[in-house]
């Protein structure tokens, strides 16, 4: 398109007069009527200056040969289709002369022609001169306006064209260029089928039948580029209708979505995936919107309650829920719905077969990268054969522990009968050494021992084991317990001469009691197992590993092989004889049972016939 000239040249009158003193009085009477004007001497600086811009041509006839017409005619052909460039002739006075008559049919041919009749008023020619440039600034605002136009549509990664109603480009912008190697002069002018091929245009004319009607289009198709390359496209087309209703032509906007498309495809094929996978799931499993309306259940769930998927979109799925259970279930989800946080809950669900199993539903959020919940994914599990599992060893475990109880308990009376009567049995017999009967109500004594022992040791076993207990308390000095403890063995301590030291020890979260029971086992088995002729040495200490404090009782004694380390702490589980050292196999099972429940864990080091060593690791008290 033709550059814009300059402002000031816009408003500028071009002189052409022989007699220079022609030209000088209507340069001065411009002057005068403050318009600009410039005399050109010759008709060639005439044609250089007009190709320059200018905003009205004023011209004395008689300066025009046929040679002049000529050129300025050509000059004036040149200029672009917008431009009509304002010219006013002066004619000569009086009748004209044949070859005067020719001149002016010549003059027609100079497009916007004025022909002022001499002799002339001044206020003529400058309201002349005024008309001509008002004339003028009307076509540079058009220009402008079209070239602001085309700055924008050729600045924008759409295809813009306009088409007439005979399906020829009108005008198209610079994206062709861009996408097809097309200058637009080469398409404008051209059909729409011999610019975009054939299978394109065979898939857009029905489209084209429907905006030449009046309609506004929208459709979606492919395209080849300059490098042979396909692009998704939408295309819209809008009629340009007039006034009485028929359409002139149409706009076409052609915008690329190839990468949407990719991303809507890849989207697809994942959500494809995913679907197929989440099918084979054993798990019921399905999504909703942030607003909770479920759009996707898996096979799983329709296979599972029978239903139908139109009875069980958006919430549906209310319908396979106990009744009774549904509110607690309602008001929590919609807590969830509210706040974004995850679901977790365990209730029944009812099968095809209108029976409920329990499940366990957990419902995550998926966010967006502003953290806003665009999507929630459920799946509930079903746990009913667990749970039911988990219910009958709880019951088993109780029962077990009640029979353990009661059989101790109960068997303690009739212990209490044998002792007494065979104290009694004894005094009968006498004090003979040698007597036979004698040596039996020994035996019986040193049964009746054993047995008191053990059933004292399975009294605390079940005490402890008995039930969940009571919640433990956040604090436990250690320090105290095994004062508590070393109090309960001082006896054995001076009889045996042993050497008991220890460390500073720490406070735990635990029960002092309980804990006191484990270093008060820990300090028997160091005094019965200790090396015969060597004075027993324990020590105590307490070592901090993280969140835990390690407390470990070391001792001097027999020790045993590292293999049994970890069979020592099992129920009945002993290492020696009865007849050498006496025991009953409890003492190490209970202080395991009582470090477990503080979540804490229990081991051994040991050499045999060097000595052991026993590891309690607790939890540090809160705030330590
Ligand atoms: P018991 O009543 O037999 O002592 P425990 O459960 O306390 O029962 O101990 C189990 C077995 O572990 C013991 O019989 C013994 O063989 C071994 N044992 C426990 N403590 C020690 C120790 N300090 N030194 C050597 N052996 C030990």
């Amino acid at each position: 398109m033709d550059p814009i000239p300059s402002p000031e040249r816009e408003s500028l009158i071009l002189l052409l007069a022989p007699a220079g003193r022609d030209a000088k009085l209507v340069d001065e009477l411009f002057h005068g009527a403050r318009l600009q004007s410039q005399v050109c001497l010759t008709v060639e600086e005439l044609c250089r200056d007009i190709e320059r811009g200018a905003g009205a041509v004023f011209v004395a006839e008689e300066a025009l040969d046929s040679l002049a017409i000529e050129s300025l005619a050509a000059v004036l052909n040149k200029q672009g289709s917008w431009s009509d460039l304002p010219v006013v002739v002066l004619t000569v006075a009086g009748e004209p002369t044949e070859a005067a008559q020719e001149r002016l049919t010549r003059l027609q041919s100079l497009g916007d022609l004025t022909l002022l009749e001499r002799p002339l008023r001044t206020d003529t020619i400058v309201s002349a001169a005024r008309a001509a440039l008002r004339a003028r600034a009307k076509q540079y605002q058009v220009r402008r306006r079209d070239a602001e136009l085309q700055l924008v549509t050729d600045n924008v990664p759409v295809l813009i064209s306009y088409i007439d109603r005979d399906q020829v480009y009108r005008r198209v912008n610079h994206t062709y260029f861009e996408w097809f190697g097309v200058r637009p002069e080469q398409v404008v002018g051209s059909t729409i089928q011999s610019t975009v091929g054939e299978p394109h245009y065979t898939q857009a004319q029905p489209y084209i039948t429907r905006v030449l009607q009046g309609e506004r289009v929208h459709f979606e198709s492919q395209l080849r580029d300059k490098r042979r390359e396909l692009r998704d496209v939408s295309v819209s087309y809008a009629p340009d209708s007039s006034s009485d209703g028929s359409v002139r032509g149409f706009v076409a906007l052609v915008q690329d979505i190839t990468d949407r498309k990719k991303a809507e495809r890849a989207l697809m094929e994942s959500e494809r995936q995913f679907r197929s996978l989440a099918d084979t799931f054993p798990n019921l499993a399905w999504m909703a919107y942030a607003d909770g309306h479920v759009f996707w259940y898996n096979q799983r769930w329709y296979d599972y309650t029978g239903s139908a998927p139109e009875t069980l979109e958006g919430w549906g799925w209310r319908s396979v829920l106990d009744p009774e259970e549904l509110p607690k279930v309602m008001e929590r989800w919609n807590d969830s719905i509210r706040t974004g946080d995850l679901f977790e809950m365990v209730f029944p669900l009812r099968g095809a077969n209108s029976m409920f199993r329990l499940f366990l539903t957990r419902i995550v959020p998926l966010r967006d990268s502003s953290g806003a919940v665009t999507r929630w994914f459920g799946t509930s599990t079903d746990i009913d054969e667990q749970k039911r599992a988990e219910e009958a060893l709880r019951q088993a475990n109780r029962d077990l522990e009640e029979f353990a109880y009661v059989a101790t308990h109960d068997l303690q009376e009739p212990l209490r009968m044998v002792n007494i009567y065979s104290q009694l049995l004894l005094k009968r017999v006498g004090a003979d050494p040698g007597s036979q009967l004698r040596e039996y109500a020994d035996y019986v004594r040193t049964g009746v021992k054993r047995m008191e022992t053990l059933i004292r040791d399975l009294l605390d076993y079940s005490r402890i084991t008995h039930g969940v207990g009571p919640p433990l308390p956040f604090r436990a000095d250690l320090e105290a317990a095994l004062r508590q403890a070393l109090a309960s063995v001082e006896a054995r301590v001076r009889e045996n001469q042993a050497e008991v030291t220890s460390a500073p020890l720490p406070a735990v979260a635990g029960d002092e009691a309980q804990l006191a029971h484990v270093f008060q086992n820990l300090l028997s088995n160091a005094l019965k197992y200790r090396k015969p002729g060597e004075t027993p040495r324990i020590h105590i200490c307490a070592e901090r590993q993280d969140a835990h404090w390690v407390v470990s009782v070391q001792d001097n004694g027999i020790g045993f092989d590292q293999d049994q380390a970890e069979r020592i702490f099992g129920l009945f589980k002993r290492l020696h004889r009865h007849e050498e050292y006496p025991g009953t196999g409890l003492g190490l099972a209970i202080c395991k049972h009582i470090v477990e429940r503080h979540r804490g864990r229990v081991w051994a080091h040991s050499q045999a016939g060097v000595g052991s060593t026993f590891f309690v690791s607790l939890p540090v008290a809160p705030h330590e």
